[in-house]
């Protein structure tokens, strides 16, 4: 039986890359997006060309209702769970007295409860089968911080405790569960940042370059393989020495 990997936010940039790299690999994925219907099609017509398995699972991941079914849908579809990549994301970027309580709020609810909620239902599955591997896409401003995300910077230091935690409480049951920190990566989300800003941001980088989507599938799809099998509990950067 193929293994199964369910990968969210999979319609575009690093979950798109992600989602391609499992196919390509022999995985069967299932595709989580929100709106972006024909982008997410898109990469399962893709990943149909590799001859695996492979459907679409729209929904919310801040909404319990949403998650649960895309769960059930996903171990009715493909018939198990092995690899869960939490990679959906929003920003809201503000200053702080800028920002309003919604804007901190919907960061949360997507970034570190939606997170939450997957591995909550995916990980039923995964206790019952006795192994698993969990990635859950952190970011280096998790670590360091960063003006005018505080939203932001506060969600992904929580996906960090997380992972710490969730990476305790699953690893009798063989589950492991870590998160990735990627820098600044060529995605829809830094295309909003001016030139300006991302020259600036470039000469803070030691390795004097955004990076790409796919270092950080790379990466994700190493954390869900056997050649990581003693690896748990970890935050893993991808941003060219960024935040050391
Ligand atoms: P992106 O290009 O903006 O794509 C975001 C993805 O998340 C899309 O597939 C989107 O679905 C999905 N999504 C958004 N809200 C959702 C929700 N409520 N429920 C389900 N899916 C939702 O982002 P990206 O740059 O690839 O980033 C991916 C992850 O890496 C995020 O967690 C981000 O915070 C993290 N990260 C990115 C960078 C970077 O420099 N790019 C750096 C550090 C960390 P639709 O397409 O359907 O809207």
């Amino acid at each position: 039986m193929s293994k199964v990997a369910l990968i969210t936010g999979g319609s575009r940039g690093i979950g798109k890359e992600t989602v391609l790299s499992f196919a390509k690999e022999g995985y069967d994925v299932a595709i989580n997006y929100l709106g972006s219907e024909e982008s997410a099609q898109a990469v399962l017509d893709e990943c149909l060309s590799y001859q695996v398995k492979a459907i679409l699972v729209q929904g919310n991941v801040a909404l319990e209702e949403d998650v649960k079914r895309m769960v059930t849908t996903v171990q009715e579809e493909l018939g198990r769970i092995d690899v869960l990549v939490n990679n959906s994301g929003i920003t809201r970027d503000k200053l702080m007295l800028k920002m309003s309580e919604q804007d901190f709020m919907d960061v949360i609810d997507v970034n570190l409860k939606g997170t939450f909620l997957m591995c909550k239902y995916v990980s039923k599955i995964m206790m019952k089968q006795r192994s698993g591997s969990i990635i859950n896409m952190s970011s280096v401003v998790g670590v360091s911080g960063n003006i005018g995300q505080c939203n932001y910077a506060s969600s992904k230091a929580g996906v960090i405790g997380l992972t710490k935690s969730l990476a305790r409480e699953l690893a009798p049951r063989h589950i492991r569960v870590n998160a990735v920190a990627p820098g600044f990566i060529e995605t829809d989300m830094t295309h909003v940042l001016s030139e300006q800003v991302k020259e600036s941001v470039s000469k803070t980088i030691p390795l004097g370059h955004m990076g790409e989507a796919c270092d950080v599938a790379k990466l994700a799809y190493f954390l869900a393989s056997e050649d990581s099998k003693y690896i748990t509990g970890q935050v893993i950067h991808v941003d060219g020495g960024m935040v050391m």
